[in-house]
């Protein structure tokens, strides 16, 4: 049989998928002709079969150095569920575990072992001398580098491998990686005649959607009726800050929603819990700060809520990417505001890399604020050319009104040169609106020519004016002078009435009668409320419980939702299921397909 005829006949037989997904069968050829290889694939692209797969065709066990603990345990888990041999090995096991695990990779019973860098770095001769290893995957690939934005200095000694064997295959494997990084993966990994698979990172299952400018009050309202509408689902919320996290999480109790919290003050055995609880089925919503999510493949997560703005494109792109591994409609929020741009770029200012930092924090602050499809920002900026706009994001389903926002700004502009550019954005709108707060009285700003000018806007809309003028660079914030608004040279071009300015028609929040947040759920969001469905996903988790694996382990969202549909009540048709392999069958074909002949009786 040929290669590709026989990586047909295993991906079918033991990960239960009919087809390859674009870019894996070429990827398995390259590897299984012992050749090199970058893969850069989005989260959930599934990268994961581009080494398990191969690893099942050669003689040998493959290493797969992996930096998250979390993580190997779940593959091990999926991997034993269609009855693959693989185990782990890094400093959470017992030494009877090690020495277990060690003794089944020595005499060859595993196809695949997973590490950690340090175990692999630290054991290097020894893992090599012991089997015949068929081939290295290196997963999270950037962390070997600087230019990465997850950089870590033990993968740097991964360059052992190639510099000892260097005929030996390597994988490398990102979700991640810029052009700079890529290349510099390839020279620091010391890769020879690498192919490189640059896979589209458009997850079109994922609705994108931004919100700006709004209170707190009126976001968390906003929070609470979108999870209101998504009961069964998991989501995860992130927020900027460990404080939040928490607070968050206790307004969402007192209307009656759960959710654990994550963040890294919390204790290792808490956040396990939180984590596991989660990854089971057992808490559906997590208010969490970015360190959560690094180590979960949680393939049913239906939606993914940005409390604040992310630092960077791509921290953002992956942490929205932890929705809807599956395929299935899942759908994001970002919320933005002026004030976590200020907060994440005095971060960035600190970070030992304050320029590229700051840069990248503009690029994901023009995302926020973009008035064209943001799909086609988020691919330009990995490189992707993509001329169709979405239709699955805020802008193309709701597109802004672009209107003569001159006299707008003007109004704006005044109103900071008189009070000798001293005010930042709240209380230039209440000058602008003129507001009697006493703090204004106070500082006579009531005296100036533009109090109240800008009566007639919303201090909502004033609040979206502002932040178009910051990033049309009209204004610019004075950092050094407790970031007060400062009047940019084209800023000064506009209030001098020397050039014109657009901007998008500011727009209402739900609460005030926008359709908005609604038109996306009806429009977009595929309900599953089938009874069979529900069925059967209480049967997968009484399983995922007896067996101790997490529910999605057993069978995915999608394979369930497929057997919703075409009911199947043979054995035949039930392997023709996406998701189903022989050993998937085995176990749990009958079980499943009783629930389904029990839910065709019941109805006849
Ligand atoms: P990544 O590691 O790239 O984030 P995974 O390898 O975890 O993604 O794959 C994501 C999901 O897609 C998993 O549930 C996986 O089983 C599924 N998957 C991978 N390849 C295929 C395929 N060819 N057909 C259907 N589903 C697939
Ligand atoms: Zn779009």
């Amino acid at each position: 049989m040929q290669t590709s005829e026989l990586a047909q006949s295993t991906l079918k037989k033991h990960f239960g998928y009919h087809s390859f997904r674009p870019l894996q069968s070429e990827i398995i050829e390259t590897i299984v002709n012992h050749k090199d290889s970058l893969v850069l694939m989005p989260t959930g692209g599934g990268k994961s079969i581009c080494y398990q797969l191969p690893a099942l065709l050669m003689e040998g066990t493959c290493i797969v150095v992996s930096p998250l603990i979390s993580l190997m345990k779940d593959q091990v888990d999926a991997l034993h569920s269609a009855n693959i041999k693989a185990a782990y090995m890094n400093s959470s096991q017992t030494p009877a575990e090690t020495i277990a695990t060690w003794e089944k990779y020595r005499t060859g019973a595993l196809k695949l072992l997973y590490i950690s860098p340090e175990k692999l770095i630290s054991k290097f001769d020894r893992l090599m001398n012991a089997t015949r290893v068929s081939l290295i995957a290196i997963d999270e690939a950037h962390c070997i580098s600087s230019w990465g934005h997850d950089f870590r200095e033990e993968y740097t000694k991964l360059s052992i491998i190639k510099k000892t064997y260097p005929k030996l295959p390597v994988i490398a494997l990102t979700a991640t990686a810029d052009k700079l990084t890529r290349e510099d993966i390839i020279k620091q990994l010391k890769l020879t005649n690498t192919s490189r698979f640059i896979s589209s990172f458009d997850r079109p299952n994922l609705s994108i959607r931004v919100r700006s400018g709004l209170s707190k009050k009126k976001k968390e309202n906003e929070i609470i009726s979108f999870i209101k509408k998504r009961e069964k689902e998991c989501g995860i919320i992130y927020c900027l800050s460990r404080k939040n996290t928490e607070s968050l999480s206790e307004t969402l109790e007192n209307f009656g929603i759960k959710s654990g919290v994550y963040h890294a003050g919390m204790s290792a055995k808490q956040r396990n819990k939180v984590q596991t609880d989660f990854i089971n089925d057992e808490i559906q919503i997590i208010c969490a700060t970015i360190a959560f999510g690094m180590g979960i493949d949680k393939s049913n997560v239906r939606w993914v809520i940005h409390y604040n703005m992310p630092k960077n494109i791509e921290s953002y792109y992956q942490e929205i990417g932890r929705a809807g591994r599956d395929g299935l409609p899942s759908d994001t929020v970002l919320y933005y505001n002026y004030n976590d741009a200020l907060i994440l770029h005095q971060f960035a200012l600190e970070s030992g890399q304050a320029e590229l930092n700051i840069s990248k924090l503009k690029r994901m602050q023009h995302f926020a604020e973009a008035t064209t499809c943001r799909r086609k920002i988020i691919l330009t900026y990995f490189n992707e050319h993509q001329t169709e706009d979405c239709g699955n994001c805020d802008v193309c389903k709701n597109p802004p009104k672009m209107i003569d926002g001159t006299i707008i700004a003007q109004k704006a502009l005044a109103a900071s040169f008189r009070t000798k550019e001293k005010v930042g954005t709240q209380m230039l709108i209440k000058i602008l609106r003129g507001s009697s707060d006493k703090d204004l009285i106070n500082k006579n700003y009531h005296f100036l020519k533009t109090y109240g000018v800008g009566k007639e806007i919303s201090t909502d809309h004033w609040q979206q004016y502002i932040m178009q003028m910051l990033n049309l660079g009209l204004f610019e914030i004075a950092y050094d002078r407790g970031f007060a608004l400062a009047i940019s040279e084209s800023g000064k071009e506009v209030l001098y009435s020397k050039r014109t300015v657009e901007l998008a028609q500011a727009i209402d929040t739900p609460s005030s009668k926008s359709k908005s947040m609604e038109t996306f759920r009806d429009e977009n969001h595929d309900i599953i409320v089938d009874e069979l469905f529900e069925s059967l996903r209480q049967l997968r988790l009484a399983i995922a419980k007896r067996d101790k694996v997490p529910p999605y382990i057993v069978f995915n969202d999608a394979a369930l939702k497929e057997m919703a549909l075409k009911k199947p009540v043979t054995s035949i048709d039930f392997l023709m299921i996406s998701g189903v392999g022989e050993a998937k069958l085995e176990k749990y074909g009958k079980t499943f397909i009783n629930c389904i002949q029990e839910y065709l009786i019941n109805q006849e």
